[in-house]
């Protein structure tokens, strides 16, 4: 099982990421090159990120494995503002060029949103975008993650993904991230995990997925939502989560666990405990921990 979280990077870099995986048990993780609301990155550090993977190597993260993720504020879909649009390209031109720099593979992208133009017009837009940036010489991959369907978001069915891998030249260097809480608020039926991989199959073709965000959803299926929950504590449930991480058909892609924080008490929020250590372990036990919520909140207060 190749399974962890999404962790931040903070000042030391991808260190820190490495180092905030393995306190969670994982061995592997997702990472933003800085706030995943904004654009400002710093120069990727040398020396911290050889010590990065020294580290990784070590403890058996298999580098190949780890994930990158773009800010969400980039948008390829819209260009009615051409500055906004061009500075999407060439941001993401950069952030290719930074996990290169870290021997990071894959990246994974919303594919974003319409925002007041045609739908159709949108995905051309991406896909010219993507094939401006996959012009550069490189070997990270980028993956398209399934959308909820929030807003004017594009890519929350698998008929706008296979539309743009189709227009996308470098083939070998598109895949798809999915995301379980985004395709039960898209509408796909996750509790029938093998019919919907049945039917990616034959859509776009289960060798691009490369990237599973596992997540369970606060809203039921079709909600076009996106507001995630603890495994097995939303509509999805354990055992239906359980089943898509175990899938003998996935066995080998990443799982990212993109859950929440948990706070004090279900009102107060002043305090936010990651989730992940004790997420991680009922997975690999393979059995429900109702008692979870308590678990994280008693060690957290008393480390
Ligand atoms: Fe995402
Ligand atoms: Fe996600
Ligand atoms: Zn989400």
């Amino acid at each position: 099982m190749i399974i962890g979280s999404h962790v931040s990077f903070g000042s030391s870099g991808l260190l820190g990421s490495v180092k905030e995986a393995l306190s969670y048990g994982a061995n592997t993780f997702m990472f933003y090159t800085g706030a995943p609301q904004n654009t400002l990155r710093k120069p990727i550090d040398k020396d911290s990120t050889l010590e990065a993977q020294k580290l990784m190597k070590e403890n058996n993260i298999d580098i190949n494995t780890v994930i990158c993720h773009a800010p969400y504020i980039v948008n390829l879909a819209n260009n009615l503002d051409e500055r906004k649009y061009d500075f999407s390209i060439s941001f993401l031109t950069g952030e290719i060029k930074r996990c290169e720099e870290m021997g990071i593979k894959y990246i994974v992208l919303h594919p974003g949103s319409s925002v007041g133009i045609e739908k159709a017009v949108a995905l051309d837009n991406i896909v010219f975008a993507l094939n401006e940036i996959l012009k550069q010489d490189t070997t990270v991959t980028i993956l398209l993650e399934t959308m909820a369907g929030k807003g004017t978001e594009l890519g929350c069915t698998l008929e706008e993904i296979k539309y743009i891998i189709e227009h996308i030249e470098k083939k070998e260097l598109i895949g798809v991230c999915l995301d379980t809480c985004h395709l039960n608020d898209a509408g796909y039926n996750m509790t029938n995990f093998d019919e919907f991989l049945k039917e990616f199959d034959q859509t776009i073709g289960l060798n691009y997925i490369k990237c599973i965000h596992v997540n369970d959803s606060k809203n039921p299926l079709g909600a076009h939502k996106d507001r995630h929950a603890n495994i097995g504590y939303g509509m999805l449930g354990f055992d239906t989560l359980i089943k898509i991480i175990n899938h003998q058909a996935l066995i080998n892609i990443p799982k990212i666990l993109e859950t929440p924080y948990i706070g004090d008490n279900d009102d107060d929020k002043k305090r936010l405990y990651p989730p992940y250590k004790f997420e991680i372990a009922m997975i690999k036990e393979g059995k429900f921990n109702k008692e979870m919520m308590n678990d994280i909140r008693n060690f957290y207060q008393n480390n």
